[in-house]
């Protein structure tokens, strides 16, 4: 007998909604551990701090801010921070219940976590972005640390932004913690190729699950979603294999090449002036007519909640990966797979970027440095073990590869659990 949550309010579609709807597809696979379920449908800790700052122009203004300790139970919570208008508490919630199954799923010793501050960082000066971060790590820091819960970084948020968290959580306790973030610059012990990471996992399941379909790479028709770290990553390795990147949409709008887009110049251009920048290398098409251009594979690498029951009845994908967390809406979920499409779920899909933070994090520990060789071969490994255990999940029970991802994951969160007992 569990009390309902009271302060979040989830539809179907919502980020919340989505995911306690990806765990309740999964009780029919846990067995007895099913007991133990109701843990992962709440938070462990959610906490809201507000950050006030000064502006340059002498005001004074509040935003809210967040950090959500979803799950514990297998290590220290991990999971990024987001700078965002929209950011709200039921979405932090989300996205750190999705750090805990993704953490799981590629068997880091980690728990789920995740940040946010409801800002448009676009509308910041760089100190008031330094006021804004430094504020609300102080004001999380009561709750974070190397040891018990280590933010990274997420939408909008980037090295410069890490550097200023771990040097003010460095500055309250005294000493430098560097392990108390990850997705710092290099030389503030950061790790060779994190910032590549997510988009590389992104390709490698994908380069995988398309030979697993039968689909050649040369030659195959990708529309990306999201041209940030891990949209234009990704698309720029699948361009190497010799794919075509047909569609990108970015927040300024869609480009489309039939022929496929030039990414040595579309990537340098977007970082300026958006995709749309680059009009004289595609067409410039309403945002809509993304979803039914014509492509082999579908990379939503943006927010959540993209991929909507009649974009996915649209696609004219096989494959879609899931850059982005909780891009994918239940039904949408359910049209796919009856439609044959195969969906390479975000927690599995995304994970490379926490995988190479977990290594930055050892590395910090340890104070020795791996170089890029070996960094990759290792996220290539643990992404390869991770989807070919849930390939096999999938084909016994004959489900998903979400559904089965979370199959595995949960089975390891909630023995964990077990295996700990409730305290006291
Ligand atoms: N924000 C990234 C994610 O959603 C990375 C988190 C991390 O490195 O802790 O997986």
């Amino acid at each position: 007998m569990s009390e309902k949550l009271s302060f979040v309010n989830p539809t179907a579609d919502s980020p919340w909604g989505t995911y306690l709807s990806q765990v309740d597809r999964v009780v029919p696979y846990l067995g007895p551990l099913a007991r133990w379920v109701e843990t992962l449908k709440r938070p462990k800790r959610a906490l809201i701090v507000d950050v006030p700052i000064e502006m340059d122009d002498g005001t004074i203004a509040h935003f809210e801010g967040y950090r959500v300790q979803h799950n514990m139970s297998r290590g220290p919570g991990k999971g990024g921070v987001r700078f965002h208008p929209d950011v709200t508490l039921e979405e932090v919630m989300a996205l750190s219940a999705w750090m805990t199954i993704k953490t799981a799923a590629v068997n880091l010793p980690y728990g789920g976590a995740k940040g946010g501050i409801r800002v448009d960082p676009k509308k910041l000066s760089l100190q008031e972005l330094e006021k804004v971060t430094r504020r609300y790590t102080s004001e999380i820091g009561i709750i974070i640390g190397p040891h018990t819960d280590i933010p990274a970084p997420d939408v909008n948020t980037n090295a410069q932004i890490m550097a200023w968290m771990m040097d003010t959580y460095s500055m309250n306790v005294g000493g430098t913690a560097t392990g108390v973030v990850t997705g710092k610059p290099l030389h503030l012990g950061g790790s060779l190729g994190r910032v590549k990471a997510t988009g590389r996992g992104v390709f490698v399941t994908g380069r995988e699950a398309a030979r697993r379909l039968g689909m050649d790479l040369r030659g195959a028709r990708i529309a990306v979603q999201g041209f940030g770290n891990v949209g234009s990553v990704a698309a720029e390795l699948f361009a190497e294999a010799g794919a075509k990147i047909v569609a990108v949409q970015d927040h300024t709008g869609t480009i489309v090449n039939s022929n496929g887009l030039d990414l040595a110049k579309l990537v340098p251009i977007s970082r300026t002036d958006g995709v749309v920048g680059f009009k004289a290398g595609g067409d410039i098409v309403p945002n809509e007519d993304f979803w039914n251009t014509p492509c082999d594979i579908l990379i939503p690498a943006a927010l959540e909640g993209q991929l909507t029951a009649e974009r996915a009845q649209k696609t004219t994908a096989k494959l879609v990966l899931e850059g982005a967390n909780g891009p994918t809406v239940p039904i949408a979920d359910d049209i796919l797979a009856e439609r044959g499409v195969l969906v390479v779920p975000d927690v599995i899909c995304n994970a490379g970027g926490v995988t190479v933070s977990y290594f930055e994090w050892v590395q910090d520990f340890s104070s020795f440095f791996w170089d890029e060789d070996e960094i990759n071969v290792r996220l290539d490994r643990i992404m390869m073990n991770a989807l070919n255990h849930i390939w096999d999940t999938s084909d016994k029970h004959k489900i998903t590869l979400r559904t089965a991802t979370y199959a595995v994951a949960c089975e390891r969160i909630l023995m964990a659990r077990q295996e700990r007992g409730l305290y006291p």
